[in-house]
């Protein structure tokens, strides 16, 4: 194969690697939003169960201020029937006490109802606080793998260009020009496989004089339709590898 050819492939191979890297670390900033909204999301479920749990408790001690005034109004009446004096004031205090003792019973009820959803409330909490702690934990864990890809792809970037500036330096001018010409044109890709007379990447046949030139992968030459540099992979005879060497 020609050493220019041969320089484009590994050119090319190595521009692919260095976008793709790009690609990746282009991509944190969103992964990095993703992450946070889980943990936000599950930061609002701990804030919500609480939330719950103080109505809870707020409405508890609401009913507790409620029976100790009935409770209050009991022992008044208690006290005033031992004085009353007739018929129709004993009466009167009686309804004022099973009143109040309608009231406190209805009360107490109220209360076992709040009792028992602060259980399920208390359940709830528990179980929120500790999703958002196996979030937290499955987030920090993506982070840090998140951190060694960057350093990865950081690295890999950096050994790209050394390699890429000992090809280029190698390589025919004209023929790094018109790498460098199809590949702003055609999205990164200047390269094209071809394979059964047709350039791999556009798909559109080759002219069988262009093709047989590229079958000898001695010269550059571009698909005249999609202009990028065609080169050509000799297929392995199917039993060249199978057979084992004698
Ligand atoms: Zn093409």
């Amino acid at each position: 194969m020609s050493p220019d050819l041969e320089r484009i492939i590994a050119l090319q191979k190595l521009v692919s690697a260095a976008h793709a890297a790009e690609r990746r670390l282009a991509e944190e900033p969103e992964h990095e939003t993703a992450l946070e909204a889980r943990l936000e999301t599950a930061r609002q479920g701990v804030a919500a169960a609480k939330e719950r749990l103080a109505e809870n408790q707020n409405a508890r001690r609401a009913i507790e201020k409620d029976v100790a005034m009935h409770q209050g109004r009991l022992s008044k009446y208690r006290e005033q029937a031992m004085a009353v004096k007739t018929n129709v004031e004993y009466h009167a205090i009686q309804k004022e006490i099973a009143h109040a003792q309608g009231e406190i019973k209805a009360h107490e009820d109220r209360m076992l109802e709040r009792m028992l959803e602060a259980d399920d409330l208390t359940a709830a909490l528990k179980k929120a606080e500790s999703d958002l702690a196996a979030e937290q934990k499955a987030v920090e864990a993506d982070r840090k793998a998140m951190q060694a890809e960057h350093g990865v792809m950081q690295a890999s970037i950096e050994r790209i260009s050394g390699e890429r500036t000992a090809i280029v330096g190698a390589l025919n001018k004209q023929v790094l020009l018109t790498f460098e010409q199809v590949s702003k044109k055609r999205n990164g890709i200047a390269v094209a496989e071809a394979k059964d007379g047709i350039c791999t990447i556009c798909h559109v046949r080759l002219r069988p004089q262009v093709f047989n030139t590229v079958r000898r992968n001695e010269e550059i030459v571009q698909c005249d339709s999609c202009n990028r540099i065609l080169y050509f992979v000799a297929a392995v005879a199917p039993n060249a590898s199978a057979q084992p060497a004698s």
